[in-house]
Parts: structure tokens; C-alpha cells; sequence
């Protein structure tokens, strides 16, 4: 039977394919694919997982007292049977061998098929024996977590590729596949970069989460918010993403497909028409120009930046590097090569890194997610981090000074809110030089750029304007602060508005107190990838852009189309309406 689910739109497009379900008790779960030379390997895995638990079981069994309760004697006994059940191995070694899942993705695709086989069964006691499976399953993973778990980041199958042919079945070689989770944390989603998946649906999440920026990184429609799809999706139904209305559709008929199909060849030629402008310069039809620059997260996302004529990285979120290690953190070494990996990347055009944002909905492992209190967006996030740990600080400091002797190199700092953190991290940053110095490692010129992404410094600029060369306006954390809505919380996503006048009227104030300074000023938030908001923004005055690469051409679209010099007065009038979004269709026409 048919039905959708509706969620957050958060990138755009049509995605038809297969489910594959990744359960929320699986979020730290290593899933990826292996090659075929690896499936004996990954079989003996768990096979090796198993005759452990169930050896660790008869000896508990052996050395229990005879009075054990009779309940913990049953429990032990189911878990025995599990283990051995056919049911549960045949599953797993099908995922291995015919999916080429690794064993712990293929142990819980089982563990979510068995699942719904006990939630079926109508005796209450064998219903409940789904919670000693579960069990079984964590000892399991738990066992094998002592094994190498990082994923590795190999080239994979693209949809439609040879290689993700092998990976399906016979009868179903051009089949995409969709993943539905009830929640990924942003650096479970950087390793599904140039992964099998052609769209992905989350349960939780906001538009402006990171989990979501990531997703949109990808280029694939990816729905967040969508509440109760890892419940409701079966392993391998055939789903539909509606990336541009934010729908997850399950179980399509003829019909639906059939408009879905059409749609999502539409939006395919939709793209090829804006590639053509990849080398058209940013020029509005009254001459002006504006710079459109890229947000990466790895320095091999450069590829693609320059590959869309980005002209410089604008946002470098330099935590990717740091999480997912299990609290292991980058060397100065690995991390210079990393930051000199995206200069050589973007050939001679700048590079903007931030400093390490971690904290809030970007824990740097699992752990430390479970460790933070309730509120952690208003916690020991970005620069308070950083400076709350000065040695990893100045370790990331030095790092990004030897990568500035190979090229156009900024130093942007996130959160910056008092202006003793603003003094602390520049003493911090003098000290980092004269270790270089001290070394006799050089350097070069660095510009220094604070991000405004807390109301309170939206409303110090002329401190911020003293201490530093540019201004970056984070939007996603402004409207998050300014409006008091945390934007990894699908529940109040409704009242997450880039268009509230407050945080318009501080978006405004900035451009304006950079310009008059005669400090670059860019927006790096998502608002500025939003081709709705593009004249607005350069009504404003706006004329610097940093988004995701794959926005730079709708946005560039948008500039070409527009005579900026007819929007003053009209951007002025939507700011200061008390209903902003009715004024924004009154747009002037070029
Ligand atoms: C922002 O807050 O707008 C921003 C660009 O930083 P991040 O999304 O990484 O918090
Ligand atoms: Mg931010």
C-alpha cells in the first residue's frame, strides 16, 4: 500500500530506489561495502564473533550457582538458540555475499529482518523474544568492536555504475538504493561520500543540522525530519524521495513512479542546462560582480568546487578532520598535509579555514555526545573548545601556518562571541607563530576573519571590526541563537526562519558596518545557497557568497538574471516588514 511521509526538504531532486534500513541502535555501526576478495573474511567475522559469545555463554551457564534465577537460566538458553539459528546466519552471510555489506551492517539488516518477523508473531512470549535477539546482535557488534573499525573511504560504486551492478542482485542490476536511518551523525554521513546511495531519509533532524549540510554536500536528495520512516520503511521497499518537497514516498504505484520518473529526468536536464555556466563569470546584468566560493568538508571536496568555478573555498569546516577517531586527533603533520592538500586543490585560489567547530550536534565521537548535557549548542562548542584546550589548539594553529607558505591561506575563527576570547585566540595565534619560528618552520600572510554567528557579536561589530581583516556571516548558528530554536531539533524546525526581522536586521547591520569599514564581508551560512534568497542578499549588499559547490550554479543563475542596482530599496522594505516573506514576492523584475 501506498503512502509518504513528509519530512525536511534538504537537497534537492527525485531519488527512486530500494530501502536499506540502518537502525537507530546502529548509528556507531561501521556500514560500508567490501569487495568480493573480502567476503570470506567478513563471514569468518562474525562467524569467529559468535563461537565467542557462545563460548562465553556455556561458561556462564557452568559456573552458575544452582539456585540462578530460573529466568536468567531461560534467557541464557534463548540466546544460545539465536546463536544458533539458521535464520540469523543464512541472513547474514546473504547481505555479505550478495549485498557485499561488511559483517556488522549485514549482522543488524538481519537483526532488522528477523525483528519484524518476531514483532508479527501473535504468542506475547515468542513477540518478546525480540529483545533477547537484540541482545544477542549487541554482544555480537561488541565483540567484533575490537576489530579495525574505521570505514574505509575507497572509491565505491556511483548508482548506475559497474560496480554497483555486481553489488545487486541478478534481476535488479540498475536498482538505486536509499537510505533510511532513524538518525546519522554528521560524520557517519561524510563516509557515505561517493558511496552506493542515491538519496537518504532520517527520521530526526533540521534543515541547518550538520547531518543535513553534509547530505547536501553529497548532491543527493536527502529528506530529514521524516518521523517514524525507519519504522514504518521494510528492508528493500521500493521508496521514492522527493528532495524538493521534502516526501518520502513508500511503496509507489504504477502511476506515481511513472510522474517521479518524469520529474526526475526533468531535474536531470535542469542540471545539464546549469553546467553550461560553469565558466561564465558571477556578473549581474548591471555589471557587478560577486564572489561565489565553496563550503568543503575534506580537502579532496575541492575536486568538485573547482570543477563548478567556484573561486575560492569560503568555509573550510576543518572538524571533519577531527571526528569519528574515537577521540584520536590529527598530528600537526596529518593535519598540514591536510590543509595543504585543499590549497593545492583549489590551484592558487584562496582557502578559508575555520578552526575546529566541534560541539554541539558535531560530537568528535560517541562518547562525547553521550557525555554533553542537555543543551549542548549553547555549550563548550568551537572557539570555547578550542581555547578550553590550547595545546590542540595551538596544534591546529601551527598546522594551518605552514599550510599558508603554499598558498592564498585565511584563518576564519567560529563563535567568537566576548572580546577577551577574541584577545585569548589572538595571543594564541602569536604564540603558535613564534613556535614556527622557534623551529625555523616558515609561514606566510595570513588574513583573519571572525565568523558572526551569535547575536552578540552581530551587535559588537566595531570590536570585531577592530581585530579582524573579514567578517563571515554563519547564518545557520545566527538564526539557531537569535531565535532560540536548535537546529538539529526537527520539532521546532517550523520556527527556524531566515526571514524573522531580527535575524534579517543583524544580517543587515553586519554587511553594512563591514562595507563602511572596508572589510570583506561574505555570508557562509546556507542561506547563502539558497538561490530564493539570492537578491536579497545582494540587495543588501551582499557580494560575496561561500556555499556548497553544488548550489554555486542555481545561485550564479540567479545573479546573472539580476540588475542588483533596482533591489535596494526593495531589500530595505523586506527587513523592515513586519511579514518579511510577503514582501519578498514583490521582487523587482530585472
Ligand atoms: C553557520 O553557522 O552558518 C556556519 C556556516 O557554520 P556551521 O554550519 O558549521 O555551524
Ligand atoms: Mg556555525
Amino acid at each position: 500500500m501506498t503512502f509518504s511521509i513528509h519530512g525536511f526538504a534538504v537537497a534537492r531532486g527525485i531519488a527512486i530506489g530500494r530501502a536499506v534500513l540502518v537502525a537507530s541502535s546502529r548509528v556507531d555501526v561501521a556500514h560500508y561495502l567490501i569487495t568480493p576478495e573480502q567476503v570470506t573474511r567478513e563471514i569468518a567475522r562474525v562467524a569467529n564473533a559468535r563461537d565467542e559469545v557462545v563460548k562465553e555463554i556455556l561458561a556462564l551457564q557452568h559456573s552458575m550457582p544452582k539456585d540462578s534465577p530460573v529466568e536468567l537460566i531461560a534467557m541464557l538458553d534463548v540466546h544460545l538458540m539465536l546463536l544458533q539459528d539458521e535464520m540469523l546466519s543464512d541472513g547474514i552471510k546473504h547481505w555479505i555475499s550478495e549485498r557485499l555489506y561488511n559483517a556488522e551492517w549485514a549482522l543488524t539488516s538481519q537483526l532488522e529482518v528477523v525483528a519484524r518477523q518476531f514483532d508479527e508473531m501473535t504468542d506475547p512470549y515468542l513477540r518478546e523474544r525480540k529483545a533477547d535477539l537484540e541482545q544477542v546482535v549487541e554482544r555480537l557488534l561488541r565483540c567484533m568492536k575490537g576489530l579495525p573499525h574505521a570505514l574505509p573511504i575507497e572509491p565505491q560504486a556511483r548508482p548506475g555504475s559497474q560496480r554497483q551492478q555486481e553489488l545487486l542482485l541478478d534481476d535488479e542490476v540498475d536498482v538505486p538504493l536509499v537510505l533510511v536511518a532513524h538518525d546519522l551523525s554528521p560524520a557517519d554521513m561524510i563516509q557515505f561520500k561517493q558511496s552506493v546511495f542515491a538519496g537518504f531519509v532520517t527520521d530526526v533532524g533540521g534543515r541547518t543540522s550538520h547531518t543535513a549540510i553534509v547530505a547536501r554536500s553529497l548532491d543527493i536528495p536527502a529528506v530529514v525530519g521524516a518521523r517514524g520512516a525507519s519504522h514504518w520503511v521494510q528492508q528493500d521497499d521500493w521508496v521514492i524521495i522527493d528532495g524538493d518537497q521534502g516526501v518520502l514516498i513508500v511503496d509507489p504505484s504504477a502511476i506515481i513512479l511513472a510522474e517521479y520518473g518524469f520529474k526526475q529526468r526533468h531535474a536531470q536536464l535542469e542540471r545539464e542546462r546549469l553546467s553550461r555556466l560553469r565558466h561564465t563569470p558571477a556578473l549581474s546584468l548591471d555589471g557587478q560582480r560577486v564572489e561565489l566560493l565553496a563550503n568543503i568538508e575534506l580537502p579532496e571536496d575541492t575536486a568538485q568546487a573547482v570543477a563548478v568555478g567556484a573561486v575560492g573555498v569560503g568555509l573550510f569546516r576543518s572538524e571533519f578532520l577531527f571526528m569519528g577517531r574515537e577521540g584520536e586527533l590529527p598530528n600537526e603533520d596529518q593535519q598540514f598535509e591536510a590543509y595543504l592538500k585543499a590549497v593545492h586543490g583549489m590551484k592558487g585560489l584562496p582557502v578559508t579555514i575555520r578552526t575546529i567547530d566541534i560541539g554541539a550536534d558535531k560530537p568528535l565521537d560517541r562518547s562525547q555526545k553521550e557525555d554533553q548535557y542537555l543543551n549542548p549548542a549553547l555549550g563548550l562548542r568551537a572557539i570555547r573548545w578550542s581555547l578550553s584546550e590550547p595545546a590542540m589548539f595551538l596544534t591546529q594553529l601551527r598546522a594551518i601556518l605552514r599550510a599558508s607558505s603554499h598558498g592564498q591561506v585565511n584563518l576564519l575563527i567560529p563563535m567568537l562571541a566576548h572580546a577577551r576570547e577574541i584577545k585569548q585566540t589572538l595571543a594564541l595565534l602569536r604564540q603558535a607563530r613564534s613556535e614556527l619560528d622557534a623551529r625555523g618552520v616558515p609561514y606566510g600572510p595570513m588574513k583573519l576573519g571572525a565568523m558572526i554567528e551569535v547575536p552578540a557579536a552581530a551587535l559588537t561589530l566595531p570590536l570585531f571590526l577592530q581585530h579582524f581583516d573579514f567578517l563571515s556571516i554563519g547564518t545557520n548558528d545566527l538564526i539557531q541563537y537569535t531565535l532560540a530554536i536548535d537546529r538539529a531539533d526537527e520539532s521546532v524546525a517550523h520556527l527556524y526562519d531566515p526571514l524573522h526581522p531580527a535575524v534579517l536586521g543583524l544580517i543587515d547591520n553586519t554587511i553594512q558596518a563591514a562595507t563602511a569599514a572596508g572589510k570583506g564581508v561574505s555570508v557562509c551560512g546556507e542561506m547563502a545557497g539558497d538561490a530564493q534568497m539570492t537578491r536579497l542578499l545582494l540587495g543588501l549588499g551582499l557580494r560575496s557568497f561561500s556555499m556548497h559547490p553544488t548550489q554555486i550554479l542555481s545561485v550564479k543563475q540567479e545573479i546573472l538574471r539580476t540588475d542588483i542596482s533596482k533591489l535596494k530599496d526593495w531589500a530595505q522594505a523586506v527587513i523592515h516588514a513586519p511579514e518579511p516573506l510577503q514582501w519578498m514576492q514583490s521582487v523587482p523584475s530585472r
